[in-house]
């Protein structure tokens, strides 16, 4: 229980990779503080699990990643509550497809404020508190399209290649006070996420499911293997270990290969 007396906050962590990062924290003791949208019966009981799990407190907040004064209230209710926060996982995600033509300018700006702002305003209020306690892990889950592009995604691969840049500067900013700062970049990880872009990728590349499956999404990952949420949050605890102390500023990749063609 390496991460007893350590509180994180997770954002997006009601469902796919993010409550599984949750999991894992909890699994090694930390008091863990979930975010996102859902069914509120679903979160209780996934919260529930979390307190059960690390023995610590687990608290739910409903900030919307949109909302820069309620990210910042987030970050001020964990350090009242739970303390810390010594770990935040900038998480919260969304995607639209479409060609830049046809693209909504409210789709454009809500993957802007969700998949890149609402990282910023994070880092701006969880650093402090981290500087003050000469400790911190920040991680962001960008994606192979922090590296490189593939059409229809304009909007989301302009906001994870900022999600890399960013981490690249606060990493520098915090380097001397015991804080990292890194981004994991996974590649296809079967999650809700994948599974509601299939159908705008059919309309808008005119193919049906199975090849979306199999000529979109993992035509690009040599392994022709799905990336699973455990890969993607083992390598954010390991990232938490004081093993990976000299790892900062780094964009880690986790894509069976994809980024390497
Ligand atoms: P998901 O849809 O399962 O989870 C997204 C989470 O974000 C949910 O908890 C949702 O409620 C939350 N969320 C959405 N809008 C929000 C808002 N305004 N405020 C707060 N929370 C909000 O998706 P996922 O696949 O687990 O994606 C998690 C992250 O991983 C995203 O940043 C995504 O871009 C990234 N990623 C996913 C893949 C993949 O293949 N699934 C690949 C690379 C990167």
């Amino acid at each position: 229980m390496f991460l007893k007396g350590k509180t994180a906050i997770v954002t997006g962590s009601t469902s796919g990779i993010g409550l599984e990062y949750a999991k894992v924290f909890a699994a090694e003791g930390a008091s863990v503080m979930i975010n996102g949208f859902g069914d509120a019966a679903a979160i209780e009981t996934e919260r529930a699990k979390l307190e059960a799990t690390s023995g610590a407190k687990a608290l739910y907040d409903p900030a919307d990643m949109t909302k820069p004064d309620q990210i910042a209230a987030m970050v001020a209710r964990c350090h009242a509550e739970l303390g810390g926060p010594d770990i935040i996982v900038n998480n919260a995600g969304i995607q639209h497809v479409a060609p830049i033509e046809d693209f909504p300018a409210d789709k454009f700006e809500a993957i802007m404020q969700i998949n890149l702002h609402s990282a910023w305003y994070m880092m701006q209020a969880a650093v402090p508190h981290m500087k003050a306690a000469g400790w911190g892990r920040i991680i962001s889950t960008a994606s192979a399209h922090s590296l490189v592009a593939s059409p229809n995604k304009s909007a989301y691969v302009m906001a994870k290649h900022g999600l890399a840049g960013l981490t690249k500067t606060i990493a520098l900013e915090t380097a001397t006070h015991g804080v990292t700062v890194n981004c994991i970049s996974p590649g296809y990880v079967w999650t809700p996420l994948v599974e509601s872009q299939i159908p705008d990728t059919m309309k808008a590349r005119g193919m049906t499911r199975e090849q979306v499956m199999d000529d979109v999404l993992l035509a690009a990952q040599p392994t022709k293997e799905f990336v699973t949420i455990e890969q993607v949050a083992a390598l954010a605890l390991f990232l938490c270990r004081d093993e990976a102390k000299a790892i900062t500023g780094a964009n880690l990749s986790v894509d069976g290969g994809w980024t390497a063609a």
